[in-house]
C-alpha cells in the first residue's frame, strides 16, 4: 500500500513527488509515456528561474527527478491505464503492475493538438514548435508562422511580433475564434497579417524547417512559403481520458478542481495542465505540484 501514488513525470508530478519525498511520504511516481511531459520536448528552456544560462528540457527533467530521488521519490516508468477511484485504498492498474493508494496526486498533464500533416513531427524542436515563449527568442528577424484562430494563435502570434521579421497567422476559416481585444491588438499590429481560409498541408525543410505548403480551403490553391518557425495553437487536449466517470471535468475535459487542488474524490488531487489550461508553464506547475503534495500530505496525516 502506497502513502502516495504521483501520475505523471512533468514539472508538476516531480515537483509533488519532492515535496511528498521531503514529507516523508516515500511516494511513488509512475511516469506515463510521455517521460518528463511537455518540457521534456523542448530544446532550450531559458525562462526557469534558478538556471541563469538557461537549460535543455531533458535536463530540467533529469535535475527535478534527481531531486526527488535524493530524498527517497521513486521513479516507475510505466502508464497507468486503469484507475478505481471510487472507494479507497485507491486502485491503479499500469502495464506491468498494479498498485494500492491511500492518496493520488493526478499530474498527466496537457498535450498540444496536433496537425497530423507530414513533416510535423520531424521538424519538432527544428522549427516546428507549440511554444512561443518557450522557442520565439530563436527566430529573431525570422520568417514566422502561427497556425490557430483562437486566443492561443493570436496572444502568442503577438509575443513572437517581437522576435519575427513578420508573423503570420494561417486560419482555417475567415473569422477569428480570439475573443475581440485579442482580435483589436492583433489588427493593429504592423507585423502581424492573416491567411485565411487555408490549412498547413506540411512542412518540409532541410535539417530545419524552411517551408510550409499552404492551401486556400476555397479556391484549392496551393502555396510553398518560405518558414523558420511555425507555432502550432489548435488547441491542446487534456490527458484525462484515464479519469472519465470518476474524477468531475469540464465540458473540455480538464479537472475540475478548488483553490486547493482537491478533486470531487477526498484524498485525489490534481496538479498542473491537467487542470491549468491558463498559464501553460513550467513554472507554474511545479507550483501546483508543490500546493498537491502539501494538500495529501494533511489529507494523510487527517486519516491517521
Ligand atoms: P481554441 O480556443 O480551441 O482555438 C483553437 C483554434 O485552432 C481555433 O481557431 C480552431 O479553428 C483551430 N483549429 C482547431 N483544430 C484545427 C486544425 N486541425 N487545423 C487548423 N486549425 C485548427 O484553443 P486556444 O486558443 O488554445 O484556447 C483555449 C482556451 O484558453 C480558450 O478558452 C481560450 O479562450 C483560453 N485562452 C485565453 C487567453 C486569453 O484570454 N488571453 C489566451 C489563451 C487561451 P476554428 O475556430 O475553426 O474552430
Amino acid at each position: 500500500m502506497e502513502n502516495v501514488i504521483i501520475l505523471g513525470s512533468g514539472p508538476a508530478g516531480l515537483t509533488a513527488a519532492l515535496y511528498a519525498a521531503r514529507a516523508n511520504l516515500d511516494p511513488l511516481v509512475v511516469t506515463g509515456n510521455e517521460l518528463g511531459g511537455q518540457i521534456a520536448t523542448t530544446t532550450e528552456v531559458e525562462n526557469f528561474p534558478g538556471f541563469p544560462s538557461g537549460l535543455t528540457g531533458p535536463e530540467l527533467y533529469d535535475a527535478m527527478q534527481r531531486q526527488a530521488e535524493r530524498f527517497g521519490a521513486r521513479v516507475e516508468i510505466d502508464e497507468v491505464v486503469q484507475v478505481d477511484f471510487r472507494q479507497p485504498p485507491f486502485k491503479l492498474t499500469a502495464h506491468a503492475k498494479t498498485f494500492e493508494a491511500r492518496s493520488v496526486i493526478v499530474a498527466t498533464g496537457a498535450t498540444p493538438r496536433k496537425l497530423d500533416v507530414p513533416g510535423e513531427k520531424e521538424f519538432t524542436g527544428r522549427g516546428v514548435s507549440y511554444c512561443a515563449t518557450c522557442d520565439g527568442f530563436f527566430f529573431r528577424d525570422k520568417e514566422i508562422m502561427v497556425v490557430g484562430g483562437g486566443d492561443s494563435a493570436l496572444q502568442e502570434g503577438l509575443f513572437l511580433t517581437k522576435f519575427g521579421r513578420r508573423v503570420r497567422v494561417v486560419h482555417r476559416r475567415d473569422a477569428l475564434r480570439a475573443g475581440p481585444a485579442l482580435q483589436e491588438r492583433a489588427r493593429k499590429n504592423e507585423k502581424m497579417t492573416f491567411i485565411w481560409d487555408t490549412v498547413v498541408e506540411a512542412v518540409t525543410g532541410n535539417g530545419a524547417l524552411r517551408s510550409v505548403r499552404l492551401k486556400n480551403v476555397k479556391t484549392g490553391e496551393v502555396s510553398d512559403e518560405p518558414v523558420h518557425g511555425l507555432f502550432i495553437y489548435v488547441g491542446h487536449l487534456p490527458n484525462t481520458w484515464l479519469y472519465q466517470g470518476q474524477l468531475e471535468m469540464d465540458d473540455e475535459g480538464y479537472l475540475v478542481v478548488d483553490p486547493y487542488l482537491h478533486t470531487n474524490i477526498p484524498g485525489v488531487f490534481a496538479a498542473g495542465e491537467v487542470h491549468d489550461k491558463h498559464f501553460r508553464q513550467a513554472i507554474v506547475s511545479a507550483g501546483f505540484g508543490c500546493m498537491a503534495a502539501m494538500e495529501a500530505e494533511k489529507y494523510l496525516a487527517a486519516l491517521e
